[in-house]
């Protein structure tokens, strides 16, 4: 039997973690930023041994008795403990994208750029021949090591104690069943809802609809290209500083942000956040491209960033860089949704047909929030097999059914989210659709424009991820978290469209 730890053995433990996600999330900065190629993460992990060893985290789980924030430890040790078996295989992974290369009709193609290639490209043939080539570079390099990363982290788990890889996340209380149950509720809900939008939608804009399109047209679709005009590069950070503005932030004179603008080769395309410090050092990296896309993904990483920039010092280490990840994902959607909110887009642009936009922003949402509540019944499901290859059909056959577009079976091992993190997506769906509504019922529909709104959020912000998403929720709503919420918010998109 696992011994319990001592007060100043956990606090150490706590101290020591603090150091070892900060160096991870700065590894993570230089070298998604294209500052540094190689993405040592072995150094780190060396560095901070007695964090990750089965002791440790058998100790720490020895002594969670009810608290969050022991619990929360918990957890961190078990996935440094698992992470120890699978760093290799992630530094190789993260290698193997920067310097792979396709060649598609004769020219070469970085691995990295093949995804926004095929969102580019009008030519419905490259389209399929670049994601062939893709999923052939998958299959034969990535796709071994993704295999024996997962069967190394399942034969792991067992010795933390837990049945399989789902029911550990189970006993770190995270809701996979209810929210499962919920995920089923609303696949059926919206079924009928996202066969006859979808399928207009698709049609309108690429003359195929459900059941004719393949996954690559799909790419294309989303990327949303007859709206460029709309979302230009320069326009982006301006609109966010204004965005921000309203809300009571000056961007500019946050000492603790840094906004990393600059071009570099093997930078990642999309824009992303590493809160290094909480809250005395966030950055925020983007390489604007403009397009609704990168809009988007301007204002879901600035979410993040203010987040964790006005998360109050005083918290507990727990508090601030680990609990509930539905709360930061939650205001990253409250941002990022504003770039296809019709009031936003007449307010901060000049923007053409702002209704027609957010239907289409709605149709987009349903089409996500539809293929998270299949990834997440499929990892449930995953997580549990005694074999993994033999997921290979379930993958295919859950997507399909949500989606009425047919994914690509080498993506059943890379399209998992570690630490069921699509569950997080999916409650911070639920999260941003209530409080929205919220805001707007409290603050009308312009509530982003208006000071105390910003206020309020604020407030909010300065509570970290003390609270869990359900329980901040219940704080200024008095509800807790629906799924279904979010099938009312896309049902009112659709219909001002
Ligand atoms: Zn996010």
């Amino acid at each position: 039997m696992p011994v319990p730890l001592t007060q100043r053995q956990l606090d150490a433990l706590r101290a020591d973690a603090d150091r070892f996600i900060a160096e991870l999330d700065e590894e993570a900065y230089l070298h998604f930023a294209g500052i540094k190629d190689t993405y040592d993460l072995v150094p780190i992990y060396e560095r901070h041994a007695e964090l990750t060893k089965l002791d440790t985290a058998l100790g720490i789980g020895a002594s969670v008795n009810g608290g969050r924030n022991t619990r929360e430890l918990w957890r961190f040790a078990c996935e440094g403990y698992l992470g120890n078996f699978v760093n290799q295989e992630q530094e190789k992974i993260a290698e193997l994208e920067a310097s792979l290369k396709a060649t598609v009709d004769g020219e070469e193609i970085p691995y990295r750029n093949i995804r926004p290639a095929i969102s580019n490209s009008e030519d419905r043939g490259r389209r399929e021949r670049l994601e062939r080539a893709r999923n052939e570079l998958t299959e034969e390099h990535m796709n071994p090591l993704y295999l024996r990363a997962t069967q190394v982290v399942h034969r792991e788990t067992g010795r933390l104690g837990a049945a399989n890889y789902t029911e550990l996340y189970r006993g770190f209380q995270y809701p996979l069943d209810s929210l499962a149950d919920q995920c089923r509720a609303f696949l059926d809900s919206t079924e009928r809802l996202w066969e006859d939008a979808g399928d207009r939608f698709f049609r309108s804009r690429i003359g195929l609809g459900l059941g004719e399109l393949e996954r690559w047209d799909a790419a294309r679709v989303w990327r949303g290209v007859t709206w460029d005009a709309a979302f230009p590069k320069e326009r982006m950070v301006p609109a966010l500083e204004a965005t921000l503005a309203d809300l009571g932030v000056d961007l500019h004179a946050q000492r603790n942000v840094e906004l990393d603008l600059e071009d570099r080769p093997n930078k990642t395309p999309r824009a992303f956040c590493v809160p290094i410090e909480i809250p005395d050092r966030v950055i925020l990296v983007i390489k604007p491209q403009g397009g609704p896309d990168d809009w988007r993904a301007l204002f879901h990483e600035a979410g993040h960033t203010e987040h964790f920039a006005h998360t109050s010092p005083s918290l507990t280490m727990e508090e601030k860089r680990l609990g509930d990840n539905a709360v930061t994902e939650g205001w990253a959607m409250l941002l990022e949704h504003l770039t296809f909110d019709p009031v936003w887009l007449e307010k901060r642009l000049d923007f053409p047909r702002p209704h027609e936009f957010a239907a289409e922003g709605a149709t987009q949402l349903l089409w996500f929030v539809r293929r998270y509540c299949a990834k997440l019944l499929y990892e449930i499901e995953y997580h549990a097999a005694p074999d993994v290859t033999a997921m290979r059909p379930r993958y295919v056959e859950l997507l399909s059914d949500a989606l009425k577009v047919t994914p690509s079976d080498t993506d059943y091992l890379a399209d998992i989210d570690e630490g069921f993190y699509a569950s997080q997506y999916l409650r911070s769906w639920a999260f941003e659709a209530q409080l929205r509504a919220f805001l707007r019922e409290k603050f009308g529909s312009a509530w982003f424009t208006r000071r105390d709104a910003g206020s309020l959020i604020r407030e909010l912000w300065a509570e970290g991820q003390k609270p869990t998403a359900d329980e901040m929720l219940q704080e200024v709503t008095g509800a807790s978290i629906e799924l279904e919420a979010v099938a009312d918010r896309i049902r009112e998109g659709l219909a001002a469209g």
